[in-house]
């Protein structure tokens, strides 16, 4: 025996790719086309700043979001980036003999937790066109976990299901992982839920909707025995997560709602313009509420299409697994990026 064999073994998660050229087309990683606030960039030149450690509660991004959500303080968790916040909450709340129940397709950080923990998981298979049934997570489970809406499929799950599953589950704890519900219908997110059921963390992120996936910067909103649950796991492993910049910059961003708004709602109808490009290039398009599209042409392979595209510096992201490995995810640029794509893919069909 050596200390080789009491290393963790893990299988870790694959990011997207980050391609060095700048020149790129970058549409494989759903970030946001047209960058933070001008807010955030007033606020960045404080050196003394990083001198000294952060306040650990981070409070001042706490107050913001809560007064944003319309919720209590004490209601907020942040950390760095969703994928802290959602393996906080794996690693807080995924304690039972009991399998998590999560969807096969869906973001693929989920087991890889599991794993990590060692927590017992179950996949629930989407259907045929990628909805979540909410029967499948009615028998017993130890939490369940699901994006709203789903990644990579796009598809959003209406609220009243949600909320069944929730109801269904009130002795485990239900994620829903918001990551991209900025970009969906108003009156689809959870968090209208959070007061009537002390078993929902709504997850959200910073990354995708407020463009600020460099800084890394993820909130959880529950009721306050969920929040105290993870912040004494987060204060049991690393007290200072939230960086100075994170809390100053994050704020700020927090702040400038107008700019918020409107560049959601650009993004929102290049994605609605671009689905309808796709479609009369027969392409099957799934309904998206996100910042990306998930979509299957009728006889060119996906793999083909993707390989192509970055010969032409278009990064798309492909994802080789089973009943996924025909489509294409592909992010919402600014208008003059998809109509590059939309005529390479014209060309190639
Ligand atoms: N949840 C989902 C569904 C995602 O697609 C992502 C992006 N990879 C994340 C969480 C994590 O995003 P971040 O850590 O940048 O907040």
């Amino acid at each position: 025996m050596n200390w080789r064999d009491y290393v963790r073994p893990v299988e870790p998660y694959t990011p997207g790719e980050q391609p060095k050229d700048a020149d790129v087309i970058k549409l494989n990683t759903n970030e946001n086309p047209y960058g933070p606030s001008a807010r955030v960039q007033s606020c960045v030149q404080d050196f003394d700043l990083l001198r000294k450690y952060p306040d650990p509660a981070a409070t001042d991004l706490v107050d913001a979001l809560a007064e944003f959500h319309g919720v209590d303080p004490a209601q907020v968790f942040v950390g760095v980036g969703s994928d802290d916040v959602l393996g906080m909450a794996f690693l807080t709340f995924f304690n039972s003999d009991r399998p998590v129940l999560f969807p096969d397709i869906t973001y693929s950080f989920y087991p890889v937790w599991a794993e990590l923990y060692k927590i017992p998981f179950k996949t629930k298979p989407l259907t045929e066109d990628f909805r979540i049934l909410p029967e499948d997570y009615s028998e017993e489970n130890g939490g369940v976990i699901f994006p709203n809406p789903n990644a990579p499929t796009a598809r959003l799950l209406e609220l009243s299901v949600v909320e069944e599953i929730v109801q269904a589950n009130r002795d485990s704890v239900v994620i829903v992982d918001e990551a991209y519900i900025d970009f969906a219908p108003e009156g689809s997110s959870a968090l209208s839920l959070v007061d009537r059921y002390d078993n929902l963390l709504v997850v959200r992120t910073f990354s995708k909707s407020r463009s600020m996936a460099g800084l890394r910067i993820g909130y959880a909103i529950g009721q306050k025995e969920l929040i105290d649950a993870m912040q004494a796991v987060k204060y049991s492993y690393n007290s200072y997560t939230m960086n100075r910049p994170s809390i100053l910059y994050g704020c700020a961003s927090v702040a400038d709602d107008d700019y918020f708004r409107k560049t959601i709602s650009m993004i929102i109808a290049t994605r609605e313009r671009f689905a309808k490009a796709l479609e009369e290039m027969d392409f099957t398009v799934i309904p998206s509420a996100a910042n990306f599209v998930f979509a299957s042409h009728r006889t060119i392979p996906a793999r083909e299409i993707f390989e192509k595209a970055k010969e032409k510096k278009i990064f798309f992201r492909y994802f080789n697994l089973p009943r996924i490995d025909n489509f294409l995810r592909i992010t919402i640029g600014t208008d003059a990026e998809m109509d590059t794509v939309i005529k390479f893919l014209s060309d190639l069909t």
